[in-house]
């Protein structure tokens, strides 16, 4: 590979991408993301850069007002059916392409 080009993983779900440091070390930091637990629903609140030093400021996680997907349910309705549908189109499209088969979808355990 000439030392100009890089190799980027594009999410398939929102077009977002991200450097690919190793070859054998995709950047899923995801991976450890509990589907359930995780808030994707994020409230959060904007801070002022000037006395919080390096790495502070910009806008902070609320979490007990941020929800998760089990949690957007009643408030969020349309978000969850919008993310539902997204997931679906990328499933089935993998599933045409045989990356995800019928067998994966009934065995592999969902992280609770
Ligand atoms: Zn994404």
């Amino acid at each position: 590979m000439p030392k100009n080009k890089f190799n980027y993983l594009a999410c398939i779900f929102c077009g977002k991408n991200q450097y690919i440091n190793s070859p054998n070390r995709p950047p899923f930091g995801g991976n450890q993301i509990e589907p359930l637990k995780y808030k994707i629903f994020q409230v959060r609140q904007a801070e002022g850069r000037g006395n919080l030093g390096k790495g502070h400021g910009g806008f902070q996680l609320i979490p007990e007002e941020s929800l998760n997907i089990e949690e957007m349910i009643e408030r969020e309705p349309e978000l969850v059916e919008q993310i539902k549908e997204r997931l679906l189109i990328i499933v089935k499209a993998y599933q045409k392409a045989g990356i995800i088969t019928s067998e994966d979808l009934r065995t592999r355990k969902a992280k609770a």
